[in-house]
C-alpha cells in the first residue's frame, strides 16, 4: 500500500471515529494525553527535590515541592476518572453505532449488491476481522496508543534533552546514546514487522475458517435445520467438522504463538541489554562527579521512557499500516455504492388507482452472467386488469416482477408507469404503489400483528380482516393471543409454529394490509395443494377488486380466471391472450402446458 493511500485511510477513519462517538473518541483522545503526562510528574519535581535535599534547602520548599507532585498527579488521576466513566457510558451508543452502520449500508444497498454473493462474502469477512481484533477497535486502541507514545515522546525529549548539550557530557557519551535510541528503533522495526506477518498470515486462513465455521454453527442452533439434521443424521459430521476446524485453528494459533513470543524475546534483549548501558552510563557520570545526583535520576527515567515510547510508537505505527489492509476492506464494503438511477419525481397518488404500466422492448441480463434472464419482452396492462403470467420453471416469470419492483434496472429497453419511464421515479414513492408476495418470502419472529403490518405499531382490525380474507379466519380463532401472538419461539416461549400454507397466507395478508394499487402474487401458494391454491386465487380475484392484480404460476388452472395470461418461455413473452384465446390455440406453448398439467385436475 502506497504512502498515499495510507494517508486517506487514516484520514477517513478518524472521520469514521468522530462520526461513531464524538464524546468517546474526545475522551479517549484526553485520556491518553492524560496517561501519558502522569508519569512525568514525580520525574520532573524528584530532581529539584533531590538536589534540594542535597544541599539542604529548607523543609518548606521539600514539602511544597512534594505538595505540588502529589497535587497534580491527584488532579489528573480524578480527570482520568471522571473521563473513563464517560467512555464507559458512551461506549454503549458507540457499539450501537458501528451495528446500525451495517444494518444502514444493507438497506441503503441497492438490491443487486444484496443478491451478491462476493459482497454477502465481504460483509461476513469485515464483521469476523472486527471480532478478531483488526479494524475499527484496533483503530481506537492505535490512536491512543500513538497519542500517548507521541505525547511521552515530547516530554521524555524536553525533560532529557540538556544531558546532550551539558558541557560534562562526552562526544562519545552523546554518540552511544543516540546510536542506542537509533538501534532499538530499528531492533523494534524488524520485530514488529516479523510479528505482525506472523499475525497476518494467521488472521487471513482464520477469518476465512471462521467465516464458515459460523455457518456450520448456525446449522446447529437454528431449529429449523434441526429436522434435516435428525432425519439424515448430519449431527456427527457437523460436530466433526466444527471439532476439526477449530483444533486446525488452535495449533496454528499456537505456533503462531510461540514464534510471535521468540520474536519479543530477542526485542525484550536489546532492548534491556540497552537500558542497562543507559544506566552504567550515566552512573559513571555520576561518580565522576559530572552530573547531580538529582538529575542523574531525571536523565536515568526520561532516557528510559523515551526509549518505550519510541519502540512504542514504532510498533504502533506499523500495526496501524498492517489494520489499514483491513480498514481498506472495510471501507470497500460500506463504499459500494448504489448505482441505480435515483429519480425524484412523486407518484401520482390517484384515487380511481388509474396506473397503467408498459414494458417496452425490455431486455436483461443478471450482472455477471452472459445469458439474458428476459429478451425483447413487450407488455401493457392496465389499471384493474388481472394479469397472470405462466411458463415454465426458469422461464423469466420472477424477473419480469424484480424489474416491474425496480430491484434491478433493464439492461435494454424501459418499463413506464403511465408513460414515464419508472428509473425517474423516487424510488420509496414507486415501491409503494406494489404489494408483493415473493415465492422466497420471509416472515419475522414478531407479533401475528406486527408480520401482516410490517410495523411495529398496526391497526389491529385491519390486521384481522386481512387475515381473515386471506383465509386465516379459524387459525386466528385458535391463537392464544390473538394478532399479539409471537410466530416462532426464538423471542418468546410462548410463540407459535406454523405450517407452509398458514406461513404463505399470513404473506398475502401482509400485501393485503399494505393495500397498494398493484397486487402481485409469484407463485406465493406453491406450499398450498391446488385445490387450495386455486380457491386462494379466486377469492383473491375478488378482494383485489379494482386493484391491478398480477398472479405468477406454473399451474396454469389457478390462473385461467384472469383477464390477460402472458405466457413466458426461454425469457419471452410466446403468447398473450385470455385462457379461452389461448387453449384454442393447439400449436401454441399454453396447449401444451395446460395438457401437459391437465391430468392433475381431472
Ligand atoms: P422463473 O420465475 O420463471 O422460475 P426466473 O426469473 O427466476 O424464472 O429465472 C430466469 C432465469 O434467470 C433463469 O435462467 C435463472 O437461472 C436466472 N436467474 C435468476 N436469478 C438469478 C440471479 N440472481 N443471478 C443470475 N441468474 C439468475
Amino acid at each position: 500500500m502506497k504512502l498515499s493511500e495510507h494517508y486517506e485511510i487514516s484520514k477517513k477513519s478518524i472521520r469514521l471515529l468522530f462520526s461513531l462517538s464524538r464524546e468517546y473518541t474526545v475522551c479517549l483522545i484526553l485520556r491518553a494525553v492524560i496517561t501519558a503526562a502522569l508519569p512525568y510528574v514525580p520525574i520532573a519535581f524528584s530532581a529539584q527535590l533531590v538536589d534540594a535535599l542535597y544541599e539542604r534547602k529548607p523543609v518548606e520548599l521539600l514539602a511544597f515541592y512534594v505538595l505540588l507532585t502529589v497535587g497534580i498527579v491527584f488532579l489528573l488521576k480524578l480527570l482520568d476518572t471522571y473521563l473513563s466513566a464517560r467512555m464507559s457510558v458512551s461506549q454503549d451508543a458507540m457499539y450501537r453505532n458501528e451495528e446500525w452502520r451495517y444494518s444502514e449500508k444493507a438497506m441503503q444497498m441497492a438490491y443487486e449488491s444484496i443478491e451478491d454473493r462476493d459482497v454477502e462474502i465481504l460483509c461476513a469477512r469485515t464483521r469476523k476481522e472486527s471480532q478478531s481484533g483488526y479494524n475499527l477497535w484496533n483503530l481506537y486502541n492505535g490512536l491512543e496508543n500513538t497519542i500517548r507514545n507521541a505525547i511521552k515522546i515530547i516530554l521524555s525529549v524536553s525533560l532529557a534533552l540538556s544531558l546532550f548539550f551539558l558541557d560534562s557530557v562526552s562526544v562519545l557519551m552523546r554518540l552511544v546514546l543516540a546510536g542506542g535510541i537509533l538501534l532499538t528503533i530499528l531492533c523494534r522495526i524488524i520485530t514488529v514487522g516479523k510479528a505482525e506477518a506472523i499475525n497476518n498470515k494467521f488472521f487471513e486462513v482464520y477469518v476465512d475458517l471462521n467465516v464458515m465455521g459460523g455457518k456450520y454453527y448456525d446449522y446447529l442452533e437454528d431449529y429449523n435445520s434441526g429436522k434435516d439434521i435428525r432425519i439424515y443424521d448430519m449431527a456427527d459430521g457437523l460436530i466433526d467438522f466444527i471439532k476439526n476446524t477449530l483444533f486446525t485453528v488452535g495449533e496454528s494459533e499456537k505456533r503462531k504463538d510461540i514464534k510471535i513470543a521468540c520474536i519479543k524475546l530477542v526485542d525484550t534483549a536489546v532492548y534491556h541489554l540497552l537500558q542497562f548501558g543507559i544506566y552504567m552510563m550515566l552512573l559513571a557520570a555520576v561518580s565522576a562527579g559530572r552530573i547531580s545526583v538529582g538529575l542523574i535520576a531525571r536523565y536515568v527515567s526520561s532516557v528510559l521512557l523515551l526509549l518505550s515510547a519510541v519502540s512504542g510508537l514504532v510498533s504502533d505505527i506499523q500495526k496501524t499500516f498492517v489494520n489499514h489492509k483491513y480498514l481498506k476492506r472495510y471501507f470497500s464494503y460500506f463504499d459500494i455504492s448504489n448505482h441505480m438511477y435515483q429519480g425524484s419525481l412523486t407518484v401520482e397518488k390517484r384515487d380511481d388507482n388509474e396506473y397503467d404500466i408498459e414494458f417496452r422492448n425490455v431486455s436483461f441480463r443478471y450482472p455477471r452472467t452472459e445469458a439474458y434472464a428476459l429478451r425483447h419482452v413487450n407488455l401493457k396492462f392496465k389499471a384493474g386488469e388481472k394479469l397472470a403470467i405462466v411458463g415454465k420453471n426458469g422461464s423469466g416469470k420472477t424477473t419480469f416482477i424484480k424489474l416491474m419492483c425496480r430491484l434491478y434496472d433493464p439492461t435494454e429497453g424501459e418499463i413506464l408507469l403511465n408513460g414515464i419511464n419508472i428509473k425517474k421515479y423516487d424510488y420509496g414513492e414507486y415501491m409503494s404503489i406494489f404489494s408483493v408476495v415473493f415465492q422466497d418470502f420471509r416472515l419475522f419472529s414478531f407479533s401475528l400483528g406486527q408480520n401482516v403490518a410490517a410495523d411495529s405499531e398496526y391497526d389491529a382490525q385491519c390486521v384481522r380482516r386481512c387475515l381473515i380474507q386471506a383465509g386465516l379466519e379459524e387459525r386466528l380463532g385458535s391463537m392464544p393471543a390473538g394478532t399479539e401472538t409471537f410466530l416462532y419461539r426464538n423471542f418468546d416461549k410462548d410463540g407459535i409454529e406454523i405450517s407452509g400454507g398458514e406461513a404463505q397466507k399470513i404473506a398475502l395478508a401482509r400485501a393485503l394490509y399494505k393495500n397498494a394499487p398493484f397486487i402481485i402474487l409469484d407463485e406465493p401458494t406453491s406450499a398450498l395443494d391446488p385445490a387450495a391454491e386455486y380457491e386462494v386465487y379466486s377469492s383473491f380475484n375478488h378482494i383485489a377488486g379494482d386493484k391491478t392484480a398480477i398472479y405468477i404460476s406454473h399451474r396454469l388452472a389457478s390462473c385461467r380466471f384472469c383477464d390477460k395470461i402472458a405466457v413466458f418461455d426461454g425469457g419471452q413473452i410466446v403468447q398473450t391472450g385470455s385462457h379461452h384465446e389461448l387453449i384454442s390455440q393447439e400449436a401454441g406453448k399454453y396447449y401444451e402446458l395446460w395438457h401437459a398439467q391437465a391430468q392433475y385436475y381431472t
